[in-house]
């Protein structure tokens, strides 16, 4: 069972450079990937019994080796030693960012298990301003591998396809107009499979049109790319009338994916679209249920609740904002870390999974508009109906203070007065409040580190 045993599970890694380590041994990922076909099948119960177990374990390691946790469970009055209840859990304060941002050093166990590996770092650089540093484990990489493996296995995934990712790369490597060309998926699928080329083009400097040039040469099997990327490809795909016949299926990261987005990928290329949920402090969230559109949470990496505003958890139907613990990460324990994103609970999938279910994720709180009555919802403003006012490339709203609004917009020809003023009405129709609203025009709207595209983001904080 990969909860009760993760804690002392040997990886029998050599000294080798850390990320590297995990690819010398297809039996380490073979195991737990056996666990998981099992797991997914458990009852809801019996995941949450298992869950509890790591956490007792997760939190008596806490207790004992970070004075962090020491100190907050105290104050809660909670002794993890003697295990842990759900109702003493939920007395845990919920973590966020700013307790760790820039002490992360305080989060790091003065006492790692040998079994989990060295511990290696990360720095999230994600859509925020301010990146944080999280400490991981080659147990930790070892469970991002075998979720990435489950993700391709539910998805049932043809490995002699050509996997083609247009996304953000650190440093120059894959540029236009070669990108980079791999004889393989990489890691993890080579450990395990024969599989077909790769190629990968850095987003961060290679426009709409390069790229659409560039994935036309490649024959791709499999597309990976950011939602917003993926509507803008979509939407030249058409207007070029180009055709993509070896494309199996759209895989989507990074960003909240909306019905414009699926819509119009669909008709673009009518290939199936795939999802998934996960972040870098923690990796794999939920992924999307092979049968359904629906997602399932990682039980076995992560506990996730997601909870009202005054702590409750949500019923399937509601919204919550997603707070995660992590079962494996005993470098660097989050325990009841708000991630930042909203999402709403599902009922109980018929696939027959045990997993629990997401039927959508909403975003980052940065990403909610604020009224000024308080009230918070996250905007939709479709590209697709501001394009039939006025000849908009890009578009991206942001509110800069309680009562201001900027529109950012990138245009193949300079707006009419009259344009303008539509433009405003429609978008002030569906902010449901009349701000002041500017418009701002730009050559270009650049990503943000990390390389998400944010379509709405709000300055406000109440
Ligand atoms: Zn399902």
């Amino acid at each position: 069972m990969i909860f009760a045993q993760a804690s002392r599970l040997k990886t029998h890694l050599p000294t080798t450079t850390f990320p590297a380590v995990v690819s010398n041994y297809p039996a380490t990922i073979l195991a737990p990937l056996y666990q998981l076909e099992q797991s997914q099948w458990w009852s809801p119960q019996q995941i949450l019994e298992k869950q509890f177990q790591q956490l007792g374990n997760v939190l008596s390691h806490a207790y004992n080796t970070i004075p962090f946790y020491k100190t907050r469970l105290e104050n809660a009055r909670i002794d993890p030693r003697q295990g842990i209840t759900s109702e003493q859990w939920r007395k845990i304060p919920i973590l966020v960012r700013r307790d760790f941002q820039g002490k992360e050093q305080q989060f790091l166990t003065s006492a790692l298990p040998k079994g989990h590996g060295r511990v290696g770092e990360i720095t999230t650089s994600g859509s925020t301003a301010e990146p944080i540093k999280i400490y991981t484990t080659e147990l930790t990489q070892l469970f991002w591998n075998v979720f990435t493996l489950r993700d391709h296995y539910w998805h049932k995934r043809d490995f002699r396809k050509k996997l083609v990712s247009i996304r953000f790369f650190k440093g120059d490597q894959a540029q236009y107009p070669d990108g980079a060309n791999m004889a393989t998926w990489g890691n993890p699928v080579q450990l395990l499979h024969h599989t077909g080329p790769s190629c990968a083009l850095d987003i961060k400097k290679t426009d709409v049109s390069d790229q659409l040039a560039w994935l036309s040469r490649q024959e791709p099997g499999y597309l990976l790319t950011y939602p917003s990327n993926a509507l803008e490809l979509a939407k030249l795909t058409l207007d070029r009338g180009l055709k993509f016949p070896s494309l199996q299926e759209l895989r989507l990261i990074g960003e909240v994916v909306d019905q414009e987005v699926l819509d119009i990928c669909a008709q673009a290329w009518n290939v199936p679209i795939v999802d998934v949920y996960s972040a870098n402090e923690v990796g794999y969230i939920a992924l999307q249920c092979p049968e359904h559109r629906n997602y399932h949470i990682q039980s076995e990496n992560l506990y996730v609740e997601i909870l009202h505003e005054n702590g409750t958890p949500c019923a399937p139907g509601e919204v919550g904002k997603v707070v995660v613990s992590t079962l494996h990460n005993f470098a660097m324990p989050l325990i009841r870390y708000a991630i930042g994103d909203y999402a709403e609970v599902g009922e109980p999938c018929s696939c027959g999974r045990g997993l629990p279910v997401l039927d959508r994720i909403l975003g980052r709180t940065r990403n909610m508009l604020v009224l000024p009555t308080g009230e918070k919802y996250w905007p939709i403003l479709g590209l697709e109906e501001l394009t039939k006012i006025a000849p908009i490339r890009q578009r991206q709203v942001v509110q800069r203070m309680l009562h201001d609004i900027e529109v950012r917009l990138t245009t193949e020809r300079p707006l009419t007065r009259a344009e303008e003023d539509k433009l405003r009405e429609m978008i002030l129709s569906k902010l449901g409040y009349r701000f002041n609203l500017s418009f701002v025009y730009l050559d270009r709207i650049e990503r943000s580190a990390g390389g998400k595209f944010e379509e709405f983001i709000s300055k406000v904080t109440l």
